[in-house]
């Protein structure tokens, strides 16, 4: 099963329904459907809307984050699982790079999953180095640090999805050389194992840059078992010209 998940930031109003009316009805007649799973992640003013339109159809929908209480709250402007998962919402984005970037701790993050996991979301965690990162050579750190101290065994792996972005890819069309990227997957999912100890492996997906030319490079790494994208989700016929390359 391989995953293709929108991710579309802040991006779109109501009418932008029609971008996901068309991608459902492409992967509602593609007879390769049955080999991946379609889902896309507007913001919480259109959560509600999508996920009715969605009830019964292939495509699934995700909120882009939570907040790091649960339930109700005094909290300004915060949206809960508890608020998300009321909508028939399906999945949750935790950890993206914006959102760590802006103040979002391994330890928000890890009240964030609980709080997912708790109202029966499933997560989207992301994880990922920057470019300084990545020159001193610390990915392998960093990935580990953010899966540690996010992530614990208590947690239930099926409903967990990990996504690797590494910062400096998103939204710059640089993308990791092949064996680099092999051996980065590899390495989150011998860590996923050392967490869960559990034989059910956790997807791991790949993000940055993904577009209907980048697709080509990733087709033929068997570890990556799907893709976040950004920039490209933002238009039906680049998201579906994602899908369909990669099976070409
Ligand atoms: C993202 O923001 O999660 C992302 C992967 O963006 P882009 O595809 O635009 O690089």
């Amino acid at each position: 099963m391989r995953y293709f998940i929108g991710n579309w930031k802040m991006f779109g109003v109501p009418k932008s329904i029609g971008i996901l009316n068309k991608i459902n009805n492409f992967v509602q007649k593609d007879k390769k459907r049955q080999k991946y799973k379609v889902i896309v992640a507007p913001p919480f003013t259109l959560l509600d809307s999508f996920s009715k339109y969605s009830n019964n159809k292939p495509v699934s929908i995700s909120s882009q984050n939570c907040y790091l209480k649960d339930g109700y709250s005094s909290n300004t402007g915060a949206i809960s699982a508890f608020m998300i998962k009321a909508l028939k919402t399906k999945y949750v984005i935790v950890g993206h790079s914006d959102n760590r970037k802006e103040g979002d701790s391994n330890l928000i993050l890890k009240n964030k999953v609980i709080h997912a996991l708790k109202n029966n979301l499933k997560v989207i965690f992301c994880i990922g180095e920057n470019n300084k990162q990545k020159s001193a050579n610390q990915t392998f750190s960093v990935l580990k640090k953010q899966l540690y101290e996010s992530l614990s065994s208590k947690f239930n792996a099926n409903n967990i999805i990990v996504a690797y972005e590494p910062i400096w890819s998103i939204g710059t069309g640089k993308i990791p050389q092949d064996n680099e990227l092999i051996k980065t997957i590899n390495y989150v999912k011998k860590i996923l194992y050392s967490i869960f100890k559990t034989r059910k492996t956790i997807p791991v997906l790949y993000g940055g840059s993904v577009d209907s030319r980048s697709i080509k490079l990733f087709k033929d790494i068997n570890e990556i078992d799907g893709f976040l994208i950004g920039g490209a989700s933002k238009s039906s016929k680049n998201f579906i010209d994602i899908i369909k390359n990669y099976y070409r």
